[in-house]
């Protein structure tokens, strides 16, 4: 019995070129999973890291600031790695202003991105793995699924939103054998935290309540990846499992 043995599995990863996505997809391959790489700019790095690994790896272009590519991701990588066991919904942005002065332009292309595709893209995988009998869906949320945060109002209202889709989509696809659960990073360092390591006292504090004392890396998030998307959480369901070395704790 190998609980957390992903071989044979097809996982689907969004915005898999760069910070998390790429490091989750590393996780998963590692694990056994063949990777469909999902997203708007190459991801030639992850591709070759997975085959690497001695996996299937497919780059799968589509820009998900709308829903159109959903359908077009599942076909073509049901059509180039044969089948679609789990996928894991990360591609998303930040936009950061004060909320008096926050755009529509900047509500609406969070909200689209973050919530909006994270829902038709789990809703056309999840038709495919209703009819072929299960499968794993796990979602990025974030310490904003569970705090307020400051100066990113379309961002926590699309985090908080991917909390409650998580548990939606739980109790509506557990009888078909689909987990749906989420990982809340905490701060990783990637792009989409530059902005706040950049500003010393963001950093400072932000640091201060890490009781881990380090901002964590894409790959603290793999085993939380891995634990998802094998059988191990078989009977793990709309849960939102906290990756954030303590912060929530404190
Ligand atoms: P990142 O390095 O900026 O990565 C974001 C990924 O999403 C990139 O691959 C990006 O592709 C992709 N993406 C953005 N818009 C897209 C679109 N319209 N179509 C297709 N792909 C798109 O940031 P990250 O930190 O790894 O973020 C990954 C996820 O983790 C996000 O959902 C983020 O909200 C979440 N998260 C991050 C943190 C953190 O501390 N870093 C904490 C909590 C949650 P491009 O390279 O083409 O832009």
């Amino acid at each position: 019995m190998q609980p957390f043995d992903l071989s044979g599995r097809v996982a689907v990863v969004t915005g898999a070129n760069a910070g998390i996505g790429q490091g989750l997809a590393l996780a998963l391959a590692a694990a056994g999973a063949d990777i469909a790489a999902v997203g708007r700019s190459p991801a030639d790095a992850t591709v070759a890291q997975v085959q690497a690994l001695g996996r299937r790896a497919l780059f799968v272009q589509a820009d998900l600031s709308s829903i159109a590519p959903v359908q077009r991701i599942v076909d073509e990588t049901l059509a180039g790695l044969g089948g679609l066991d789990i996928l894991v919904n990360n591609a998303g942005i930040i936009r950061r202003a004060d909320s008096l002065d926050f755009s529509e332009a900047d509500w609406d292309a969070v909200i689209d991105t973050n919530l909006k595709s994270v829902f038709f893209l789990a809703q056309a995988a999840a038709r495919h793995m209703r009819a072929a009998g299960g499968g794993k869906i796990i979602n990025i949320a974030s310490m904003l699924s569970f705090q307020g945060g400051i100066r990113v109002p379309s961002y926590t209202a699309s985090k908080s939103g991917v909390a409650g889709l998580t548990k939606i989509l739980a109790n509506e696809w557990a009888p078909h054998g689909i987990n749906v659960n989420a990982i809340a990073p905490g701060y990783i360092a990637t792009a989409n935290t530059e902005a706040l390591r950049a500003d010393a006292r963001r950093n400072a504090d932000i640091l201060a309540r890490i009781p881990a004392g380090r901002w964590g890396e894409p790959s603290d998030l793999g085993g939380a990846a891995v634990f998802l998307a094998s059988r191990a959480a078989d009977y793990v369901q709309g849960h939102v499992l906290a990756v954030d070395g303590g912060w929530l704790a404190r």
